[in-house]
């Protein structure tokens, strides 16, 4: 099984992407990610999270149950479950919608079984904007998304192919594009 890792700062489009990904390319399936953040109205536990408890995240990390795990946020732990991973196995390839330093600590565990995309916006300022007009954010946390944001951008270079999303269907056929030629070789 082949691993593609997509990331990309909040607001530079990956979820749109990443879904987008899943309709077309029929070989991929999705990993479900462990968190201990609030489900947000209309996730399901199983689908787009397993929503945990600290307690049973902690005894999760103490039981080696993570490929990787990262404090993401402050006080809020993401992670990929190794059983999660297993579930896949049998299929040809599984999409990570994970953080940057997940990714590039799954790239470090599993070579070149795994193609990492990073998706960036065209500026810090289309990102600011975009957070702005999604509405979902407040001006802290917004604060905190684009603080981040740098830091990840920062690291665009360690990934195997940077995609730039200014329009977003190029960016939706430039991904797709790069996981079809990782998959056939
Ligand atoms: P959100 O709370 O918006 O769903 O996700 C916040 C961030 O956590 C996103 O950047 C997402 O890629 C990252 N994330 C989700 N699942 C995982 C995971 O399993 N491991 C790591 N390292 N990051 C994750």
């Amino acid at each position: 099984m082949k691993l593609i890792v997509l990331t990309a700062p909040s607001g530079a489009g990956k979820t749109t992407i990443a879904r987008r990904v899943m309709e077309v390319v029929d070989e991929l399936r999705f990993s479900t990610s462990a968190t201990t953040r609030p489900r947000r109205e209309g996730e399901k536990h199983g689908i787009d999270y397993f929503f945990l408890s600290n307690e049973e995240f902690t005894s999760k990390i103490d039981a080696d149950a993570f490929v990787e795990y990262e404090e993401v946020y402050p006080g809020l732990f993401y992670g990929t479950l190794k059983e999660e991973l297993e579930r896949h196995a049998g299929n040809k390839a599984v999409l990570l919608d994970i953080d940057v330093l997940g990714a590039l600590n799954v790239k470090r565990l599993y070579g070149e079984r795994t193609l990492t995309l990073f998706v960036r916006p065209p500026s810090m300022e289309v990102l600011e904007e975009r957070l702005i007009e999604r509405g979902s954010d407040s001006p802290e946390n917004i604060a905190i998304r684009l603080k981040k944001a740098a830091f990840e951008l920062s690291h665009a270079e360690d990934f195997d192919e940077i995609i730039v999303n200014d329009d977003l269907e190029q960016a939706v056929s430039e991904t797709i594009a790069h996981i079809r030629t990782f998959l056939i070789g």
